[in-house]
């Protein structure tokens, strides 16, 4: 099998940059129709992106190598920034290539590289509805029972990984899917990340070969990269935070309004919200790729990242709102989506768990703070 040349991980931070306002140009289109975002993955195939994460090895640019965290967070916000959904849709796929990396065979690994560089796409399909997922035996296989909800990009994500319950523990599995099989969108009525086609996956008798199972019992749930990679979403929120800050700023100039000292007041406000985020987000991502300090402290940082970003999100979205009137309302006002998009997808799974837990991390830790997540 012949491969690609090895990108650069500082050529995929260019490209996606570039794919970036490419993505926003088309973003409205997208929102408007509701559908799988094909025309922005190809244009993520051809930029290399979707094979980035994989090692030089295999034809990419090693994204989810712990030295190149920085060009991923960089990576991420520009396609969260360039359009939302697409960026969430991403995020997934790296983190699945990412699993597989870490706790799958090399096969396996080349195999999803294969598939990926054969125009297939990841994601991590984690939430459980009514009928939890499992895996059972079938002879010398196995079969997949139950469902997945919450499922982003059913019906077109074919080589998504999905931890299902084998017995006590949990394992991760990539079944094959056929494109726009056994998904159910019917659910998807959310005002923002439309696209994103985030729904139900019925995965009942479901084959999975031994090939297909990646890694060990319990590897997915594994700490502190599990809710550690809590970041990379923060990453492509901050994109669209980012996003709010430009279009405001933009509109204030060309309005001639910028001079008011509440507007100022106001773009001060959110610079130092976007800045804050990322610098916490930076550091949470390496942070959790140096793998050097105790697992309960890479938890707590990522977990205040979480909300350090939530909460720029949430007070950028106001003061939009606010600084821009009624227009940023109405489409096709780009603030709009943006926003609506950014509120949607701040929801993630138990914020207040995340703050409590980091709270009794900094509550336990013997540290002064100024040493609490540095050595002196
Ligand atoms: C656009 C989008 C795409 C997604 N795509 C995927 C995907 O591809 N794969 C996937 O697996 N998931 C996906 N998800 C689901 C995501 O991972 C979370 O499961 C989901 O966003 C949880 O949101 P929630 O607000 O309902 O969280 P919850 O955790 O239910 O939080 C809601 C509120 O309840 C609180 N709360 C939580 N637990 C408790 C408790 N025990 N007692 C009291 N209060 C509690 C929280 O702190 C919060 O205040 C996606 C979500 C979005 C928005």
């Amino acid at each position: 099998m012949t491969h690609s040349p090895p990108v650069a991980a500082g050529d995929i931070v260019a490209a996606a940059a570039e794919v970036a306002e490419e993505l926003f140009a088309g973003a409205a289109a997208r929102d408007a129709a509701a559908s799988f975002p094909d025309d922005a993955f190809a244009l993520l195939h051809a930029a290399a992106l979707m094979m980035a994460p994989f090692p030089a090895r295999l034809g990419g640019a090693g994204l989810v190598e712990p030295d190149a965290a920085g060009a991923l967070c960089h990576v991420l916000r520009a396609i969260g920034g360039g359009d939302l959904s697409v960026g969430r849709l991403y995020e997934g796929h790296v983190n699945a290539v990412a699993l597989v990396a870490r706790y799958g065979t090399p096969k396996q690994l080349a195999a999803l590289a294969d598939d990926v560089r054969a125009g297939a796409m990841s994601g991590v399909w984690n939430a459980e509805g009514a009928l939890p997922a499992t895996l059972e035996r079938d002879g010398a296989g196995w079969r997949l029972r139950g469902a997945k909800i919450l499922a982003s990009g059913v019906g077109s994500v074919t080589r998504p990984l999905v931890p299902v319950a084998r017995g006590e523990a949990t394992v991760m599995t990539i079944p094959h899917l056929g494109a726009g099989e056994r998904a159910d969108l019917s659910r998807w009525t959310a005002q923002g990340m439309r696209s994103t086609c985030t729904g139900t996956v019925d995965l009942e008798g479901l084959p999975v070969g031994p090939g297909q199972v990646i890694g060990g019992d319990d590897d997915y749930r594994r700490q502190p990269n599990f809710f550690g990679g809590a970041w990379r979403f923060c990453a492509v929120q901050l994109g669209a935070v980012e996003r709010l800050l430009d279009l405001y700023r933009a509109d204030l100039n060309r309005l001639g309004r910028g001079a008011h000292p509440y507007q100022r007041q106001r773009i001060a406000a959110c610079a130092t919200a976007a800045e804050t985020a990322a610098l916490w987000v930076e550091q949470a991502a390496r942070t959790v790729a140096a793998e050097a300090r105790p697992a309960a402290e890479v938890l707590a940082y990522v977990g205040l990242a979480r909300g350090v970003t939530e909460r720029a999100g949430l007070d950028v979205v106001e003061a939009v709102h606010r600084g821009l009137g009624l227009n940023s309302f109405m489409r096709p006002h780009p603030a709009e989506r943006v926003a609506r998009d950014l509120a949607t997808y701040l929801r993630q799974p138990a914020p207040d768990g995340a703050m409590a837990d980091a709270a009794a991390a900094v509550l336990a830790a013997p540290a002064p703070a100024r040493t609490l997540w540095r050595d002196a």
